[in-house]
């Protein structure tokens, strides 16, 4: 209908997704409808609510999640065009659970439990209804190729990165940090050196990422204990050769850093220097997303790592998810609210 075609041409959706929490007393949010929710700012003033194109609630499925924002986005790249999903918000919100899905917990060695690798604990557990939208696109992705014309031929690949204190490093083969190269007209960036695993296995993927994760900068604060100063960026490129020509589409999956302020974790020396560089790339993705909704003319990628990487797929009449993330427990108050505000101000402009 003309109301799907709409939406389905918005630009920028922004989403917020909530986590489930153990606690039923003192808690921030409401969720009101599929798209608003009540923030309750713990009795200063009345409730305050807020509204977004989808509000995921503690028992939405990743499945639903997955249909609802990346699942329009991967139609697009099997037609040559880029697109993004973002997850934001605070340590600890749901971020890497909506990404990648339930994360195996590190168990301490013993003489009987030889270490667990990442990858190697995940080899049995590759149907899980708990995936998150990384694997499912990729899936998703597998599965259009195969339904689709035998006149094409198609080539699916990977890469897995993470941009640390405004280095980048490759997650799929880490080393030394690697080098962003810009073409002469400063269209094309590309990450010197990086890895690009073409597969068509589900469970060599779902393998690549939680070993990938698992390499994953993450240094203890006083916010928390495993708190990620890391973005993690997935790019899954498709090359589809037709009878017609070569047409390229690339979807990015980014787990960013933890929104929290350098503030509130009590750093020093070094990790202030990591919140600085992280804000300014969460500043910068907001300023260029809050560019791009409004439909400003201009739009500076060039302030940090990751809007440079991101251009492609920020420009022209590439789709752009926010899944914004919080946590509904009334200690984690005032995150929630820096969350909602952000994620706000894309929805707004
Ligand atoms: P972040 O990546 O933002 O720091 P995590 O994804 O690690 O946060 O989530 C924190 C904890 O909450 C993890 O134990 C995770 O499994 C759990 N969690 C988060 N979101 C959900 C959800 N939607 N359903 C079930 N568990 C969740
Ligand atoms: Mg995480």
């Amino acid at each position: 209908t003309t109301a799907q075609h709409t939406a389905q041409e918005e630009r920028l959706v922004v989403a917020v997704r909530v986590r489930p929490s153990q606690e039923a007393t003192d808690r921030c949010i409401e969720v009101v409808s599929s798209s608003s929710l009540l923030y309750d700012d713990g009795g200063k003033s009345r409730p305050r609510q807020y509204s977004y194109d989808h509000v995921f609630r503690e028992n939405d499925t990743q499945e639903y999640v997955y249909k609802t924002t990346t699942a329009p986005l991967v139609r697009d790249v099997l037609n040559g065009y880029n697109a993004a999903v973002f997850a934001y918000g605070a340590t600890g919100s749901g971020k890497t659970h909506t990404m990648l899905g339930p994360v195996p917990r590190k168990k301490p060695a013993t003489a009987d439990r030889p270490p667990a690798t990442a990858a190697s604990s995940y080899d049995g557990d590759v149907s899980s209804h708990d995936t998150g939208l990384m694997v499912r696109a990729i899936e998703d992705i597998f599965e259009h190729i195969e339904s689709a014309s035998a006149d094409n031929s198609c080539k699916v690949s990977i890469s897995y990165l993470e941009i640390y204190n405004e280095l980048i490093r490759d997650l799929l083969n880490p080393g030394g940090p690697l080098e962003l190269r810009e073409d002469h007209r400063g269209q094309r960036i590309t990450v010197a050196g990086l890895s690009e695993i073409t597969t068509s296995s589900r469970k060599e993927v779902v393998g690549l990422l939680m070993k990938g994760n698992k390499s994953r900068t993450m240094e203890p604060t006083a916010a928390n204990q495993t708190s990620s100063r890391s973005h993690a960026l997935l790019s899954i490129t498709v090359q589809t050769r037709t009878p017609l020509g070569t047409k390229q589409g690339r979807l990015f999956l980014t787990d960013l850093a933890g929104s929290e302020r350098a503030k509130k974790t009590k750093n020093r020396g070094k990790r202030l220097q990591e919140g600085a560089h992280i804000n300014r790339s969460l500043l910068a993705l907001g300023n260029c997303i809050n560019a791009l909704s409004g439909g400003a003319r201009y739009v500076n990628y060039r302030d940090s790592k990751l809007t440079r990487l991101l251009k492609e797929a920020l420009s022209g009449r590439c789709k752009t998810v926010m899944i914004a993330h919080v946590a509904p427990e009334g200690k984690h108050r005032d995150e929630t609210k820096n969350t909602l505000v952000y994620a706000d101000r894309a929805n707004s402009i």
